[in-house]
């Protein structure tokens, strides 16, 4: 067994030692507990270390299947749009060299294929914005919100005052983002809010910022047809529509792309909205300056 012994000499003022006191005690149980210890720890340590291998190795590997289905779904897109090509392009030549041959029935179908063929080439042309904004390497630097707010209502004749009634509450407060990939963000929103309107309505739309904590808050405000609270959340996810594509034409791209371009620019996007009283989407950005 184990003993820890201790012995302390007891001396006479001269020195010379007169008695020992000394204590031996069993420490067996003592010694065994913390051998045990010792071993469990090192075990323990053991599993940790295994774990954060197989944590490191697996997201390598996931990584590399995501970036793999990235290109996939990117040169799928690219390929797509080859023979959607021919496909328009015969169905322009059938059209303007034999539709004098095509009885009524035969034009609209006709018809019915171009404008099909027209809904792919966007879907495709979507899909391959939204890789883009996946794969693109970027730098975040800062962005004259009010420019581009400026610029995107002077190029669009869809939002000038005869069109829509579009109020921007200036001054915009500029954000760290990416000019390109912000653009992107707030025409996505802005074409939503003047296009989810009720047939023959005139769009009414306000953007505004509004500082909060360290960031920026964008909202784009509209007085359309609004969302049900059950399907605000999944429209940011890729092909998600909620109101059918007869009445509103649509990808069901534009709010996926926008999330994936905020998101690469370390922000975050969200709605509220009611049916019937209008939507408002908002986009988070870091400030410009601290
Ligand atoms: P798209 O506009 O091509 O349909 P989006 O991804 O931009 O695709 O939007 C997804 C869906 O979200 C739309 O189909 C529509 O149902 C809904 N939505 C988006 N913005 C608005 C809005 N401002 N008001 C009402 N519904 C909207």
């Amino acid at each position: 067994r184990w003993f820890l012994s201790r012995a302390f000499p007891i001396r006479h003022s001269s020195g010379e030692i007169i008695r020992w006191f000394g204590t031996n005690t069993d420490v067996t149980q003592l010694r065994e507990t913390e051998d045990a210890w010792k071993m469990a720890h090192a075990e323990l340590q053991r599993h940790t270390q295994s774990l954060e291998t197989t944590v490191v190795e697996r997201t390598a590997a996931l990584r590399e299947t995501v970036q793999e289905l990235e290109e996939f779904s990117y040169s799928l897109s690219h390929d797509l749009r080859a023979p959607l090509r021919a496909m328009k392009g015969f169905a322009q030549i059938l059209e303007r060299n034999n539709a004098a041959q095509l009885d009524a029935d035969g034009r609209v179908y006709l018809g019915r294929i171009a404008s099909a063929a027209g809904r792919l080439d966007q879907l495709i042309q979507d899909v391959l914005a939204y890789s883009r904004v996946v794969r693109e390497p970027i730098a975040l630097e800062p962005v004259d919100t009010e420019r581009l707010v400026r610029q995107l209502i002077d190029e669009n004749p869809a939002l000038y005052p005869a069109n829509a009634d579009i109020e921007v509450r200036t001054p915009l407060l500029p954000v760290l983002g990416h000019e390109a990939y912000l653009m992107q963000v707030i025409s996505n929103l802005v074409f939503n809010a003047v296009k989810f309107v009720h047939p023959g309505q005139r769009p009414r739309v306000r953007i505004w910022t509004e500082p909060v904590d360290s960031e920026v808050r964008l909202n784009v405000r509209d007085d359309g047809i609004g969302i049900p609270a059950d399907a605000q959340q999944r429209l940011f996810a890729m092909f998600q529509r909620v109101h059918g594509h007869h009445v509103y034409e649509g990808t069901g791209m534009g709010l996926a792309i926008a999330r994936k371009a905020v998101e690469r620019m370390d922000g975050t996007v969200g709605v509220e909205s009611e049916p019937g009283k209008g939507s408002l989407f908002w986009v988070r950005l870091r400030k410009a300056s601290p």
